[in-house]
């Protein structure tokens, strides 16, 4: 969900929330607010819309102040509108909060509130409940107030305080939802995510579930819920602040796609030994372990799932074990079966996903093996699990993933050849081959955006103007088609669908009529007379049709109003170059339409709610 970020210290608080907040921009949300300390009262200003509506409405107020907490805010309960924006206050205006994710049980203790203290409640929001319980608990220490406070709240959440009356301080709990500390020199920082941040500090203290953490100017100190103080090393980030801005790129999306081999080199080379072994760094999951799983579930949402079901065909394909892909949403609900001899795949981008957060929970408390596919080190789904596998894509702006998908599938790969290799079912010459085929997939990529990103542009701008798109493929190319399709609805808007392509003669082909545009992936050799059929069913409705195939598959063409060519590799790693195209066709056409491609509407980069 949202962006939190506080500050004490020397500073000017209001830029630099302000500049905080702007950062976690790429979150998606819909209105935004800050409180400052200022001469023993609180100032709130917020503002519904972008943080821009926010800094008019401040204009040249004095709002200069050395400690506030900012918000940026994506409605759970609530409509987006100003006053139910954050930050939220209490009776008289003495303490503000803001708040990350749901307060389950607000019902209740906004009834207990009006009854026992005749508050008044200004907004629709769970958060104001945050506010008013810690204004009745305060007596001066807004820590004992926050703690009073926690008590009573069930949910998942990140909240920051701030008291008029206990000046220079700030107060931030974490259950179930981001929070970190900023490490400065006689200033120190809160915020929900590290780019917030990245600008003033590069060392952090990663707060842990259930606890509570305490910020002055010269001091942080983390508290458990027993209030014992609680010793974290310190985390150092790697990335600079550049490497969250666009470098030239019109769209954070556009830069990402073309960050792909990079992030795939990351990925692939930080798990390879010398002698071309998979390092296993981080996941202790044993040969005998390995052996004795019967089952894989992996779960996810969206892309990730989408990952996901490659990874399906690549593990059952190589380890020769059963593997089932379900969205977490849908996994949590249905009393799957997991044992002790179940392994547990997560993957999350953001690993805050809190679908898959919670159906992880659910495989581990059956007694599944948990391993994580995660890009956010240090995220909740990784410290969550027994082993991880993080993609190294480097920090992803855009809502739309791609480089996040392009990693996970690489990691998809090294999982299942690890599995396949220490269960037998691959030679050691399979083994080695495949990597060095995973090698060459990084300048593959290169070498097709390099040459093939114009064609690719050429053909959005002529086929940009449809009402619907379909995509199928068969075998793997079918989980590509998903992916394809699911890139073009959420940043053009365009109704698209994706189906296995032998599937279509049992109902969608009744949609088929001249020029309906289907993309078609036709990248499997071994279903390439397969997927020829499927083609020639399509094209004698009239369908336009735009194929994607490997270099040298010369029929295809015949078929096709317009073909896009990748480079030649062995079938099982095909996905990681037939979405490219897929990927840049999405992004093209959602240009010409004039979307908002970094932020499509509706949609936020992490879903931190169920
Ligand atoms: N549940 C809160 C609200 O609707 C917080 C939303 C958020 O995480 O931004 O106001």
């Amino acid at each position: 969900m949202c962006g939190i970020v506080g500050y004490v210290g020397h500073g000017d608080a209001k830029e630099i929330i302000i500049d905080g907040l702007k950062k976690l921009e790429y979150r998606g949300y819909d209105s935004a607010g800050i409180a400052i300390q200022q001469r023993g009262q609180l100032k709130i200003r917020k503002q519904v819309g972008g943080i821009a509506n926010l800094e008019e409405l401040i204009g040249t107020e004095d709002m200069t102040a050395n400690c506030g907490v900012g918000h940026t805010r994506w409605a759970t309960h609530g409509a987006p509108s100003t006053i139910n924006a954050h930050p939220h206050s209490n009776q008289d205006n003495t303490i503000a909060v803001v708040h990350n994710g749901i307060i389950e049980n607000y019902v209740e203790l906004k009834n207990w509130l009006i009854e026992n203290y005749d508050i008044d409640f200004k907004s629709e929001t769970d958060t104001e409940v945050v506010a008013q319980l810690i204004g009745v608990f305060f007596e001066g220490d807004l820590l004992d107030a926050v703690y009073k406070a926690v008590e009573k709240m069930r949910g998942a959440y990140a909240i920051c305080a701030v008291a008029a009356d206990d000046p220079n301080k700030l107060v931030a709990v974490r259950k179930d939802a981001p929070l970190i500390a900023g490490l400065g020199k006689d200033e120190n920082f809160i915020a929900s995510d590290i780019p917030a941040l990245l600008k003033y500090v590069k060392e952090i203290y990663l707060i842990e579930n259930n606890e509570t953490v305490v910020v002055t100017p010269d001091s942080v100190q983390i508290l458990d819920e027993q209030r014992r103080p609680v010793k974290r090393d310190v985390f150092h980030v790697s990335w600079d602040a550049d490497s969250a801005e666009k470098e030239g790129y019109d769209h954070f999306m556009l830069k990402e796609i073309f960050e792909q081999p990079k992030g795939l080199t990351e990925t692939l080379m930080r798990r390879l030994n010398d002698d071309g072994t998979i390092n296993l760094d981080g996941i202790s999951m044993t040969k005998e372990e390995i052996e004795n799983f019967n089952k894989i579930y992996i779960v996810a949402c969206g892309t990730a799932y989408h990952a996901g079901l490659v990874g399906k065909y690549v593990i059952e394909r190589l380890a020769r074990v059963p593997v089932e892909v379900d969205v977490a949403s849908e996994f949590r609900y249905r009393n799957p079966f997991v044992d002790d001899k179940t392994l547990f795949i997560a993957i999350s981008q953001s690993g805050e996903t809190l679908d898959t957060l919670a159906a992880l929970r659910e495989a581990k408390s059956k007694g599944a093996r948990i391993l994580s596919v995660v890009n956010v080190v240090g995220s909740s789904v990784a410290r969550e699990s027994d082993d991880v596998f993080y993609t190294w894509a480097g920090p992803e702006i855009a809502v739309a993933s791609t480089k996040a998908y392009t990693t996970q599938l690489m990691c998809m790969y090294l999982i299942a050849l690890h599995m396949a290799y220490e269960r037998g079912t691959i030679t050691k010459e399979f083994y080695d081959q495949f990597i060095a085929d995973l090698k060459e997939i990084p300048d593959k990529i290169s070498y097709f955006l390099k040459a093939k990103t114009g064609s690719v542009e050429k053909l959005a701008k002529k086929l940009y103007n449809r009402d619907q798109v379909f995509f199928i493929g068969r075998g793997l190319d079918s989980a590509v088609a998903y992916e394809g399709s699911l890139k073009l609805k959420e940043i053009s808007y365009i109704n698209s669908f994706a189906i296995a392509a032998g599937e279509l003669k049992h109902g969608t082909i009744a949609l088929m009529e001249p020029e309906t545009l289907v993309v078609t992936l036709a990248t499997q050799d071994f279903l390439y007379e397969k997927i020829l059929s499927n083609i020639q069913e399509i094209k004698a409705r009239g369908a336009h049709i735009v194929s994607v195939a490997k270099d040298g598959k010369e029929d295809v063409k015949a078929h096709s109003n317009e073909t896009i060519y990748i480079p030649y590799c062995r079938d099982e790693i095909t996905p990681l170059l037939s979405v490219i195209p897929l990927q840049l066709f999405a992004y093209y056409v959602a240009k010409e339409k004039g979307c908002n491609i970094d932020k499509p509407k509706n949609l936020a980069k992490a879903v931190t709610v169920e």
